[in-house]
């Protein structure tokens, strides 16, 4: 259940409420909102206990959440929530947030290229692996410890975000001072520790859906980064596996919206892993700018018939100019700043 606590209710009174939660043996999980706080309560419920805290000071109303994940749910936060990024970028809010970059690091030389040219079309963060999930241990794996240099160079020259995705929970803390945020791969989407290692984290998380993973699991995941206390948690669709073969996997865009129903927490889309070719890419983009997503994670390389992963799926530097150009009226027609 969600405590809706009244607006103007002092720190003193929130605290209170959150002690007298503990108190009663439930766990905690208030949530800060611009006009709303909001204490989400876990743990079993009495009808006895619910009007103990329903009579408490400060308290407007009190809303069950049914669904199994309790902290993901859209009830906890209705107006949905906004996430700050770092560097004065926030997802959730009037802003599509363009994320871009290669699928693996290569060298500097290959990281800054793309990182320049992704900054001057305007994205807002620059993706990147250092380790990557590869389905053959015989091909590429990410340049792995040696990148993390790489990555603290390109991030302070150019004064750019990064995401970069974390394989293990171990690399939580490897990767924690070169990174702005996690991403969660699709193959890790229910790696428990590894969700549970982010949630303890204080980064954003971008939890890419399982390409196998229904909604409901895909927000049961989030939630094991939200009960540990991180509240910065973005959902991703990426596609699933369907018996079509004409491209990688099927992009869902249905999960757009549904997910926003669904839960408060922003969605983006990944274009290049559902499409596997990049002719298709921008046509994804736009649906998925359309369809209400908050953001846009897609891979551009500077020589994608030489990049040692994902080549044929990445637009290259002219491509993704006309991509941030071309995006525009359609962010504008949804109401959205890109
Ligand atoms: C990636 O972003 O490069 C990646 C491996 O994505 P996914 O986990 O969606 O396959
Ligand atoms: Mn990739």
């Amino acid at each position: 259940m969600v405590i809706v606590v009244k607006t103007g209710a002092t720190q003193e009174v929130v605290q209170n409420l959150i002690d007298k939660v503990a108190e009663l043996g439930f766990t905690p999980h208030p949530i800060y909102g611009v006009e709303k706080t909001v204490v989400a309560v876990i743990g079993d419920k009495t009808q006895e206990k619910i009007e103990m805290l329903e009579s408490m000071p400060g308290v407007e109303r009190i809303v069950p959440i049914l669904q199994p994940y309790k902290l993901a749910a859209r009830d906890v936060r209705p107006e949905g929530t906004e996430i700050e990024l770092g560097r004065g970028v926030t997802i959730g809010g009037k802003r599509v947030v363009m994320m871009a970059g290669p699928c693996a690091i290569e060298s500097a030389d290959q990281y800054l290229t793309i990182g320049r040219y992704v900054k001057q079309a305007g994205g807002a963060v620059l993706r990147g692996g250092i380790f990557k999930p590869r389905t053959s241990p015989h091909d590429f794996q990410g340049l792995r410890e040696d990148g993390l240099p790489i990555l603290r160079q390109v991030r302070e020259e150019l004064d750019i975000l990064l995401i970069s995705e974390v394989l293990d929970p171990r690399g939580v803390e490897l990767m924690y001072d070169v990174v702005d945020i996690f991403q969660i791969g699709t193959r890790n989407m229910q790696n428990f520790s590894l969700l549970t290692e982010c949630g303890k984290a204080d980064k954003p998380v971008v939890i890419k859906r399982g390409m196998c993973a229904t909604l409901d699991d895909l927000l049961k995941a989030a939630e094991y980064v939200l009960v540990e206390g991180n509240r910065r948690v973005i959902l991703c669709e990426r596609g699933v596996r369907t018996f079509e073969t004409q491209y990688r996997n099927t992009l869902d865009i249905s999960a757009v919206p549904a997910l926003k129903a669904m839960s408060h927490l922003p969605v983006i889309v990944d274009p290049s892993h559902a499409a596997g070719r990049s002719d298709i890419v921008p046509a994804l983009c736009k649906a998925a700018v359309a369809a209400g997503a908050d953001g846009l994670l897609v891979e551009t390389h500077c020589a994608p018939q030489e990049a040692l992963v994902d080549g044929s799926q990445a637009v290259d530097a002219g491509a993704f100019q006309e991509l941030m150009a071309d995006l525009k009226p359609f962010a504008q027609a949804a109401g959205r700043t890109l």
